[in-house]
């Protein structure tokens, strides 16, 4: 989904961290940010984007068929494994894998460009999410475009955005580790058909959806993750952790450490798309 303009025109990016109170902190710490050397920058090669990942917007899941459809434990993620993003719409919004699908009005997949360079994931979708069938579009979405604006970017323009449960947990209460699991081979597949440069963790869930039980939030921070690509190779995908946007509306101190996480993703997205020019300009032609 393309973020939506108000009325009356576009506001800039300074209107846009004003108005959430992310301003002037944010702003002041971008250019301080931008003057360090990157720190840890992995080898990339440059991702083959595959030809069925065209560049459009994916349209969120909807709930078409509630009958049980999950296959075996054990072929399951197999299965999941070598899903086209249709495919992989219907299995999600038909998933009765776990309890979370009781309760949900709609499975919530993702949005944004299916073939872009950065992929943001989320918690589980919130009562709004749910509602509308959308990540983030809720407080917390609003707070998470304005960040993606800080850094220029644009949800559904180069940006996809999915969540490490795609069913609302019951009263917004946080993912239980058997529920992520259980989701888990839903995200690979769709990290697997983005083929993004980079990965942002937004909070706890994520990060352990990804990453495994790693420790505290704090500790996850400031450190550059690989997760292997999906095109194999020996290459990975640099992945970085913050804050999640709920969290941040909550505890404005950190907005700062936010944007300091966001300073460096974006520091690591440069630094992978110079290396991939690098490699693209000295293959044989
Ligand atoms: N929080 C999340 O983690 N994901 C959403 O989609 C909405 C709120």
């Amino acid at each position: 989904m393309i973020a939506r303009k108000p009325a009356g025109g576009p506001l800039t990016r300074a209107q846009l961290l004003r108005e959430i109170g992310l301003s002037p902190q944010w702003q002041l710490r971008e250019q301080r940010a931008v003057t360090l050397p990157t720190p840890g920058v992995p080898a990339i090669t440059p991702a083959e984007r595959r030809p069925e990942a065209p560049n459009a917007i994916a349209t969120p899941a909807a709930v078409t068929d509630l009958a049980p459809t999950a296959a075996p434990a054990s072929a399951r993620p197999q299965d999941i494994a070598g899903m086209s993003w249709e495919q992989l719409q219907h299995s999600v919004a038909a998933c009765r894998a776990c309890a979370l699908c009781q309760q949900r009005r709609q499975a919530v997949l993702g949005v944004g460009d299916v073939a872009a360079d950065w992929l943001f994931i989320g918690e589980g979708p919130g009562a709004e999410e749910d509602a509308r069938g959308e990540p983030f579009v809720g407080p917390a979405g609003k707070l998470l475009d304005a960040m993606l604006a800080a850094i220029d970017l644009q949800r559904g323009e180069d940006v996809y955005i999915a969540n490490a449960v795609k069913c609302r947990p019951p009263n917004n209460r946080t993912p239980e580790a058997a529920e992520i699991a259980t989701c888990a081979p839903y995200l690979r597949r769709q990290i697997a058909l983005i083929q993004p440069r980079l990965i942002v963790l937004l909070g706890r869930a994520a990060a352990h959806a990804l990453l495994g039980e790693l420790g505290s939030l704090a500790s996850l921070r400031g450190k550059t993750f690989a997760y292997p690509a999906p095109q194999g190779g020996g290459s990975t995908i640099p992945v970085v952790v913050t804050y999640h946007p709920a969290y941040l509306l909550r505890t404005l101190p950190d907005k700062a450490k936010a944007w300091e996480d966001l300073c460096r993703a974006r520091a690591l997205m440069r630094a992978a798309k110079t290396a991939a020019a690098q490699t693209a300009g000295s293959s044989p032609a």
